[in-house]
């Protein structure tokens, strides 16, 4: 068995490992990243097929503008080696009282109407005023204010203003139901706040050509290029800990020893299976167990003959499709309706390179349970009611589908997380961004194992998916570097904005 000896081992090459792994090799640790696809990205993994290529489903990132996703690439000279895209004319397409599906009014660049908003949002002329103040204490409020709201739903937040319906079905379900995949009254408001204001003042709705896993790979590929190594195909099946510190990994490949074990497996796969329970003090495993996921998405991939839409992407929504904790838990016992807001990507409206010449990729996503194991019945009812919605809103479609794909929870967790409690695994962002579980109340990126940390969307970050996972990347690189640099006594370059010991590119 080979075995060899790492200053830090990543687990794992999703947006949050391989930033990690990226920015350590470039501040000249000897680092070993081991993933077990051979293709990095994780949930945000590139596809190619047939002359299509794309990103695995629905993935939408924000902010547009001070994106860290785009600072780091930057920062390590990356920058060229991928096309990071904000395609103007999404479309926002909602079920108004009528029965019918209207477009979001197109507003010119810079254009800010919020009447015309709240016309199409079928907002009365006396609400308006209200709703105008919703939108002001929303994008005004100062950090301070907002680092009192971690005990609070985002929903007991909007209780505070008389909100109009369509409006609420905007604020939820375009921009909340989506970004966060949890209901709205257990969003915690403080992480809501904070990332609606980056989304609003900073605009959503950022793309990568070829696919977000493009930017993962190209992580990989910089790790390498500054003298550490990278194994795809390459399972980790235990992380060793010895005396209450961490020594190394086991994998399909052999034994890797490090100080340092970095982990983007997630924390509940990491602390229940791969460290094991008998690592930690049994309080810390249940509050581990007690931790809950994100919920999750399925959808389709349709090949199509001919364009349904000209937008590059968009949300379906209307008033009934807001997610609360009380609809989800009927429509999940099948007592109501499973009806919510509909996502969909076009790669091909914005990338050149995503399908053959005449032929088209449409991409949607739905609410599910993260559940992987969802019975087909299950699936069948999750996915059809999307589906519906989608034929409804794109009535060309059905007539263009050359041949389609679903996807599901079970799919994320085989190209992801491993299952290790019952319902989890599929979720889609990671652990949920609910009240007790985000901000000042998030799992600590360190592990109390000395030397074992988490990376990724459970830990270290904030704000909506791969930029959350991004942000978790670069402060744990920062951590684990003050780690490495205090228990080797090893002189390494400063941590932000300098040329690493090996000479930034
Ligand atoms: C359907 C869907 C739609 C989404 N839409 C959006 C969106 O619109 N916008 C957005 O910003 N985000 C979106 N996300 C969420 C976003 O993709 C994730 O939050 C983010 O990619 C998570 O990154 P991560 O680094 O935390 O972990 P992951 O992406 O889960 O990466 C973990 C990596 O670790 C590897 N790994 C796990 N265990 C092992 C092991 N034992 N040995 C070796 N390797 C291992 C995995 O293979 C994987 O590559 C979506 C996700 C899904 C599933």
């Amino acid at each position: 068995m080979a075995k060899a000896n790492y200053d830090a081992i990543v687990v794992g090459a999703g947006f949050g490992g391989s930033s990690c792994a990226a920015i350590l090799a470039r501040r000249g640790l000897n680092v070993l990243l081991l993933e077990k696809n051979s293709r990095a990205g994780g949930k945000a993994m590139s596809l190619s097929k047939s002359g299509f290529t794309y990103t695995a489903w629905v993935v939408i990132a924000a902010p547009v503008i001070g994106n860290l996703i785009e600072n780091l690439l930057q920062e390590l000279g990356l920058q060229d080696r991928v096309k990071v895209v904000a395609p103007p004319n999404p479309d926002s397409i909602y079920l108004n009282s009528s029965g019918n599906y209207v477009s979001m009014p197109q507003m010119a660049p810079g254009e800010m109407d919020p009447n015309k908003v709240f016309d199409w949002l079928e907002v009365e002329e006396d609400e308006r005023a209200e709703a105008l103040r919703l939108f002001v204490d929303l994008t005004t409020m100062t950090p301070q204010d907002i680092d009192r709201l971690h005990d609070v739903s985002l929903n007991e937040w909007f209780s505070r203003y008389t909100v109009p319906k369509g409006l609420y079905g905007f604020l939820v379900s375009l921009c909340c139901d989506g970004m966060f995949m949890v209901p709205v009254d257990a969003l915690a408001a403080s992480e809501g706040i904070r990332t609606l204001q980056d989304v609003l003042l900073r605009s959503g709705g950022l793309f990568c050509q070829g696919g977000w896993g493009r930017v993962p790979e190209v992580f990989a590929q910089s790790v390498e290029e500054d003298g550490s190594r990278v194994l795809m195909r390459t399972r980790v099946e235990r992380i060793n800990a010895s005396h209450g510190r961490v020594t190394g990994v086991v994998t399909n490949k052999g034994v890797f020893e490090a100080p340092i074990v970095i982990s983007n497996a997630g924390i509940q796969p990491t602390v229940l299976k791969l460290v094991g329970e008998e690592h930690f003090d049994p309080s810390y495993v249940n509050y581990v167990k007690d931790l809950v996921p994100s919920w999750g998405m399925m959808g389709m991939r349709y090949f199509l003959n001919g364009k349904v839409t000209d937008a590059p992407y968009g949300v379906i929504f209307s008033p009934d499709t807001p997610w609360s904790l009380e609809r989800y838990i009927k429509a999940r016992a099948g007592l109501g309706p499973k009806e919510g807001v509909v996502y969909f990507e076009a790669p091909s409206n914005y990338d050149p390179s995503a399908a053959p010449t005449g032929k088209h990729v449409l991409l949607t996503g739905f609410w599910c349970p993260p559940d992987p194991q969802l019975t087909e019945k299950e699936k069948k009812e999750w996915s059809q009611r999307g589906e519906d919605i989608v034929f409804k809103a794109f009535p060309d479609l059905p007539g263009r589908i050359e041949s389609k794909e679903g996807y599901s929870t079970r799919d994320v967790c085989v190209l992801t997380r491993d299952q290790v409690l019952p319902g989890q695994g599929g979720e889609c962002i990671g652990l949920g961004q609910i009240v007790g579980q985000c901000a000042r109340y998030k799992p600590a990126a360190k592990a109390p194992l000395q030397g074992l940390f988490y990376v990724g969307c459970d830990a270290g970050g904030y704000g909506v998916g791969i930029h959350q996972a991004t942000d978790s990347g670069i402060n744990v690189a920062n951590m684990a570097l003050r780690y490495h640099r205090l228990h080797t006594g090893m002189r390494v370059s400063p941590l932000q904005g300098v040329p690493s010991a090996k000479g930034a590119r």
